[in-house]
């Protein structure tokens, strides 16, 4: 059934909140059918309900169960229950429960994006990352599955009398708390990853999307995944964030670095290992020598993708001086010829921010940074003409540390421009802050970029791309130093963060004490001696 049963609306003025008569008189976007099975996947005991709004319209696009406190503990003993079998399936199970995933998502890619679309009020440009995202991630896993996980042989201590096997086991039951800025890809791709490690899943998805991560929960079940292994809980992230902890083997976390803390500090407690994608004020440097062209179509991608709503999108651009004033002119044409709008449909370069309190936030820096004297080179202004929360492609200038959008993150569609006079300089320049999550170069000379790139202080970096270049190549760990984040997902380290580690000895002839009528003093003189030989023969 599509999504789509109702047509999409045109854009609106904006709209007031909705009261309750409002809602009641509401048309909703989707079809009750189609939501009704969706939230089929909601743990749920009482008749609680929330209503989803699509942020680029202010119309109601469907309502939604709600999770308890008490429903994190049904959901955890179901998966628990579920982890047992889950844990005992072969790689080869895993594999081809995970390439059906990947089929079924590709098949049903337009379905995904318009709920993405309805629900996050992103264009269709941007939703149309999340979907290929994921089955990318899931094709990744299911692939390297064995590569991974398999049991390794390690170097015993002494050559051929002890051998050291490798394992590893799932942690057991996996917590994923995710944002609503990638409603579908953040829900999805860190929970495959320890799906096809034998974990299986409480996720809680953030309350502006919850259908985005419904329909992944829908797909698992149709791709064939057993029930019970991906649970998911909607609601409120103060209300059932402790209980899940409480409950899990392990968190991984998505959003911001204040509410990352917070979680690590409850996993500490508890000695319960968490990964933390936070977030970042991430850098772009042009150097002298770059395509300029280029380096201005990236930086526009880079700053406002998914109206800048995006941990790895760019909030400060370092520019060489002497090409300062032709890159500044063709990113601003670039930015000024932007299309906004909230069709779902393809050639919108940006849609809507998710809500009241992001275009706030969006505002708030912009005016901080006009009153302190930077000055606007593109956009400026919320526009309520296209929908209740869009806000232009903003290019400031003259941005001085007294500022708000100099060092915080602004997660909006702001991006600030600055000379500098030397490549030591730009790293300088990228380094400064907290954050540490991704950064781009643009030069003509990719050694030299290369080079400079392993300077800079972020988990991610990108030559001659924005982001891209990293967040698509899944062998590739992704993540944050610093205030953004701990741990990555992607590659080797986004699965095995799911996992115990085992080393098995087996001790063959010589046994590690004095023995054959040894004393003490003989054992360590021979053994000492076979250190010497050892040490002696791997310099030979
Ligand atoms: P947020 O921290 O407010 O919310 C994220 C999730 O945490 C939501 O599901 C929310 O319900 C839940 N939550 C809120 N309070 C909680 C609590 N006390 N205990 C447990 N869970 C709680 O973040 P946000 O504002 O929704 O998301 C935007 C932030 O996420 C930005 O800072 C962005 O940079 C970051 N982000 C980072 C990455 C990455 O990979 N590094 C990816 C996407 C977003």
């Amino acid at each position: 059934m599509s999504p789509r049963a109702s047509k999409p609306r045109a854009a609106k003025a904006p709209v007031a909140p909705l009261d309750p008569q409002h809602v009641l008189r509401a048309t909703y976007a989707l079809d009750r059918a189609y939501v009704r099975r969706l939230n089929d996947h909601v743990v749920h005991s009482g008749t609680a309900e929330m209503l989803v709004v699509s942020p680029a319209t202010g119309q109601p696009v469907g309502s939604v169960s709600t999770s308890t406190a008490a429903d994190v503990a049904v959901a955890f003993d179901v998966a628990r229950d579920a982890a047992r079998t889950w844990a005992e399936t072969s790689f080869e199970e895993r594999e081809q429960l995970l390439m059906r995933l990947h089929d079924l998502i590709l098949d049903r890619q337009d379905e995904i994006m318009d709920l993405i679309c309805w629900e996050s009020g992103k264009a269709r440009i941007h939703a149309f990352d999340e979907p290929l995202h994921v089955a990318l991630t899931a094709r990744y896993y299911a692939r390297t599955l064995h590569k991974h996980l398999g049991p390794k042989r390690r170097d015993g201590v002494v050559p051929f009398l002890t051998r050291i096997d490798e394992h590893r086991t799932p942690k057991g039951v996996v917590a994923i708390i995710s944002p609503w800025n990638y409603p579908f890809t953040m829900a999805m791709v860190d929970g495959l990853a320890a799906l096809a490690a034998g974990n299986t899943v409480v996720a809680k998805p953030d309350h502006h999307t919850p259908l985005s991560a419904l329909l992944g929960a829908d797909l698992l079940r149709e791709a064939g995944f057993p029930p019970g292994v991906w649970q998911v809980l909607v609601g409120s992230g103060r209300e059932l964030g402790t209980p899940m902890i409480e409950r899990a083997d392990y968190v991984c976390f998505t959003g911001s670095t204040a509410t990352g803390k917070l979680i690590a500090t409850q996993c500490a407690e508890r000695l319960t290992g968490c990964s933390l994608e936070l977030g970042g004020k991430n850098p772009i440097l042009v150097l002298a020598d770059a395509d300029l062209d280029r380096a201005a179509e990236g930086a526009v991608r880079a700053a406002f993708s998914n109206g800048g709503q995006l941990c790895v999108s760019t909030e400060r651009l370092y520019v060489a001086r002497e090409v300062y004033d032709d890159f500044v002119a063709k990113f601003v044409a670039r930015t000024k010829s932007m299309r906004l709008g909230s069709s779902h449909g393809w050639g919108v370069d940006m849609g809507s921010l998710i809500s009241a309190e992001q275009l706030a936030v969006v505002d708030e820096h912009v005016r901080d940074a006009v009153k302190h004297g930077a000055r606007v080179l593109a956009g400026g202004k919320a526009r309520p003409d296209l929908g209740p929360h869009f806000y232009e492609p903003t290019i400031l200038e003259d941005v001085t540390p007294a500022m708000a959008c100099h060092g915080d993150e602004t997660f909006g569609p702001v991006i600030s421009v600055y000379p500098f006079d030397s490549e030591d300089e730009a790293i300088e320049l990228a380094n400064t802050g907290d954050y540490g999550l991704n950064a781009a170069i643009y030069s003509r000379d990719v050694e030299r970029a290369r080079a400079l790139a392993t300077r800079v202080h972020c988990g991610t970096v990108n030559v001659n791309e924005a982001f891209g270049a990293t967040f698509a190549s899944i062998d590739a760990p992704m993540g944050g130093m610093r205030s953004s984040g701990m741990g990555r997902r992607q590659g080797a380290e986004g699965i095995l963060r799911y996992t115990e580690v085992q080393s098995v000895a087996t001790q063959y002839i010589l046994r590690f004490g004095p023995h054959w009528g040894m004393t003490d003093e003989a054992y360590a003189g021979v053994m000492t001696a076979a250190v010497k030989l050892l040490s002696w023969l791997g310099r030979a």
